[in-house]
């Protein structure tokens, strides 16, 4: 059953009800068999805004739909139609939860969308977003990607000003320095609350008739802005986490949301500002390496073309010879390609990826545990036998799945199976809106490469460095990446030390 969240939906009515949009007897997609093994770091969500449009909500369903892969665990639709803000979110896929009978329950032509996996705040319902909060300034719906790092301060003042918090999401206490700003126009609340929270934040926000946009000052999160234009009308406006939403609208890219620039769209119009200036940009360099589609451009960069340089760089930095160049899919295939042009070796699909496994496979966790990586993964033996294969991947978390394909690829014949990784080794856990685990869980904390390649049985293992990255990312002249997981150098000051000192000290 899928449960699903209204408020102030039909006449502003705001009830809580649970429907069941599911045939009887399939299986919940709040359990999902494969997230248990899933060894990859997952992003915290992605965000999206429509103003001017007759069916905003079904724009926003769409480019939900595009940024699926940054959350699969809720995702919420709010919608405004000049009088009334109503807003609908669930638990599972954005296609589960919007079918046409929801999407006609979400009026108007501004909307707002969310697709979520929680790093702050549990899972439960009541944290998807987007929030709204009935404030001093009005209704107010807000979507955040990313996670601020100094929470426990300002939520503490704000509960003694009076605040009452509807949920442990760190995305709330934006909205109720809103309320609590002494700022008269609901513009200056806002620039007055964003220059009072630190850490990463892309942001859309709606109220009954106006759009708003941010980007934390050093830019971490992607945010872009794009139009449809509409013949004989004012142009549609899209804000997006990634630009392969604005494709499946037909949309045009106009530019990013800059850092610390914010964006409002009313009736009249796009108008901006700058609420914060001087800071040094620090956007985040992984989401060149993993998270963002490679048919995106993000941070002015199209991910593809940083993806494929990885792999001509690594082949260049740690080239070893061998027969093939095989991809740990789908993460993989880019840098892969790169690798296998630089260095001339065939490239091969060796490993298939099943894509439908963490939907479907319903099984007790821990005999999914058992299964493997052999559910998600299979080798093709006639293009791994006898061969020696260069494998690209794109980290090494724990070492643990890595260990799993390298047997998995050594059993289906290979001669010889070298690991290329196509970043530095992840040193050190994110604040910044990405799930990793602790310190003491990440092999290469604690590990010399060497020890790494014993661990996960390799003839030889080797990591793209670090200036090789951020050359691949255009990185090495603007300097405007975070590198803290793989240099444990934090740009905010707000991290939480203790959290990273047991491991530290291991080192
Ligand atoms: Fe990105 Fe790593 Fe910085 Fe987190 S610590 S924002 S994952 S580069």
């Amino acid at each position: 059953m899928t449960k699903l969240l209204y408020q102030g939906v039909e006449n502003e009515i705001d009830a809580t009800s649970a429907i069941c949009n599911k045939t009887p007897g399939a299986p919940s997609p709040e359990f999902h068999a494969w997230d248990s093994a899933d060894p990859k770091l997952k992003e915290e969500c992605g965000v999206v805004a429509i103003h001017g449009h007759l069916d905003a909500a079904r724009q926003a369903y769409l480019a939900l739909y595009a940024l699926q892969h940054r959350g699969q665990e809720s995702a919420g639709i709010a919608t405004a139609d000049g009088l009334h803000l109503a807003n609908i979110k669930g638990m599972g896929l954005v296609s589960e939860i919007f079918t046409d009978d929801v999407l006609a329950k979400l009026p108007g032509t501004m909307a707002i969308g969310h697709t979520r996996y929680s790093t702050t705040g549990d899972s439960a319902l009541l944290n998807a977003q987007p929030i709204r909060v009935d404030s001093t300034k009005g209704l107010i719906a807000i979507a955040h990607n990313g996670n601020l790092v100094n929470l426990g301060n300002i939520r503490a003042r704000l509960e003694r000003e009076g605040a009452y918090f509807q949920t442990t999401s760190d995305s709330e206490i934006i909205v109720q320095l809103i309320a609590h700003s002494k700022s008269s126009t609901l513009v200056d609340a806002i620039a007055d609350s964003l220059s009072q929270v630190d850490g990463a934040f892309s942001i859309v926000m709606m109220t009954r008739d106006r759009i708003f946009a941010a980007r934390d000052p050093r830019g971490f999160r992607p945010l872009s802005m794009g139009r449809i234009k509409n013949p004989g009308g004012p142009d549609t406006i899209i804000f997006a986490s990634e630009t392969c939403a604005f494709d499946l609208l037909r949309a045009e890219y106009l530019r990013d949301v800059l850092p610390g620039e914010l964006v409002m769209v009313t009736g009249d119009g796009v108008t901006s500002r700058q609420y914060s200036t001087g800071v040094q940009q620090t956007s985040c360099i992984f989401e060149h390496v993993y998270f963002a589609r490679p048919d995106s451009r993000v941070f002015g960069r199209w991910v593809q073309e940083s993806r494929d340089e990885m792999g001509r760089q690594l082949a260049r930095e740690s080239g070893v010879p061998a027969d093939v160049v095989v991809p740990v899919p789908d993460s993989g295939v880019t840098a892969a390609l790169g690798y296998a042009e630089e260095s001339g070796i065939r490239f091969r699909l060796g490993l298939i990826r099943n894509h439908y496994v963490g939907r479907t496979f319903i099984e007790p966790e821990q005999r999914v545990r058992d299964f493997g990586v052999r559910l998600k993964l299979n080798p093709v033996h006639n293009l791994l036998e006898g061969k020696r294969v260069v494998l690209i991947d794109d980290s090494i978390i724990r070492g643990t799945t890595s260990r799993k394909i390298v047997r998995m690829v050594r059993g289906a014949g290979a001669k010889e199976v070298h690991l290329r990784i196509s970043c530095p080794p992840t040193i050190s856990p994110c604040f910044y809106g990405v799930d990793t685990p602790s310190k003491r869980e990440l092999i290469a904390a604690n590990n010399s490469i060497e020890e790494i390649r014993r661990f996960i049985e390799a003839d030889s293992l080797a990591y793209l460095s670090l200036e090789g990255l951020l050359k691949c990312c255009d990185g090495v002249e603007h300097n405007g990446y975070c590198t803290a997981c793989y240099t444990g150098n934090y740009p905010t000051q707000w991290v939480d030390v203790e959290d990273i000192l047991p491991a530290a000290a291991t080192l």
